[in-house]
């Protein structure tokens, strides 16, 4: 059976290791492109929580990230985590010099990307070998939906194909690559999200991790827009379908694949619906009844 995110890095590095939210700089290029980005994007480009966003030391920016671990934790393994926007996208030398600083310490164990399967191309992949030549590289790729009417609707910005690509490349260069996918975009059966999560669990060599998130809409996105005009479009599903299905896509999966997420990790004061997310701790306990994981 698939193993949680927590499971893994025990495993893998004999004690519990921590996220440090941090931030490139980097922007999204189906922002930039006046498109206005996939319409369930919040400003903060799907990732509102990292750490200094504005600050340009990036070791500054880990030494405060740690230490808001450390009030509540006795930490000493870290990755450095950069989720937020598309960070492959902009001077690959900037980047290379920046991922390099923040992997140089000890207490960093791997270095994690957020990023676009179009902006992987040849500089980025070298770059993406000679850092995971250092400390393991995970890129997560924001694929949402297999569908493609889905990804046109949400706008975002690139088909299939280009996803099968960067998943091939990527694994041949050795990297390991995460795959995030919302349950609950809008014209989207059930059937539909098995078909995304059964592609993902067929993928070869099989799929190294996935998020899976509720769709939740935020204010200030395009998407929040189209639900106030036409809401009986939105099917959100309450807690309880939520998690059911969870479980069942789930089981779906190889256990080679390893689940990073299981729910929506909007920001409180962003989310409109479904309002139940907010709710983490009873989502977690009702999951952990529910799904079949090690
Ligand atoms: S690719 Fe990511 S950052 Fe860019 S618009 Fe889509 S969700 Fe936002």
């Amino acid at each position: 059976m698939p193993q949680r995110l927590s499971t893994y890095l025990k495993k893998t590095y004999g004690e519990k290791v921590y996220r440090l939210s941090l931030s490139s700089g980097c922007s999204c290029p189906n922002r930039d492109n006046g498109t206005g980005g996939c319409t369930f994007c919040s400003e903060g480009g799907s990732g509102e929580f990292a750490i200094d966003a504005d600050n340009p030391d990036i070791c500054d920016s880990i030494e405060r990230a740690k230490e808001i671990i450390r009030k509540k934790t006795d930490a000493r393994k870290f990755i450095a985590y950069f989720q937020s926007y598309t960070n492959t996208y902009g001077d690959v030398n900037r980047l290379k010099e920046l991922y390099k600083k923040a992997i140089s310490q000890d207490e960093i164990v791997a270095l994690s990307l957020g990023t676009r399967p179009d902006c992987v191309g040849p500089e980025v992949m070298e770059m993406l070998k000679e850092l995971n030549s250092i400390k393991p590289v995970w890129v997560e790729l924001g694929l949402q939906t297999i569908n493609e009417e889905t990804a046109l609707r949400v706008n975002r910005g690139y088909s299939l194909p280009v996803f099968d690509d960067a998943y091939k490349r990527l694994k041949e260069a050795g990297i390991i690559v995460i795959v995030h996918v919302i349950l609950g975009l809008p014209g989207e059966s059930k059937a539909d999200m098995f078909e995304t999560v059964q592609y993902l669990s067929d993928l070869t060599p099989p799929l190294d991790g996935i998020k899976l998130q509720n769709l939740q809409i935020l204010k200030g996105t395009r998407m929040y827009e189209e639900y106030l005009e036409n809401p009986a479009d939105f099917k959100i599903m309450s807690m309880e379908e939520y998690t059911d299905l969870v479980a069942e896509c789930i089981a779906l999966l190889p256990k080679e694949t390893v689940v990073h997420r299981m729910t929506g990790d909007g920001p409180r004061k962003l989310l409109v619906d479904p309002l139940w997310s907010l709710d983490k701790k009873r989502v977690i306990n009702m999951l952990a009844k529910k799904v079949q994981i090690e």
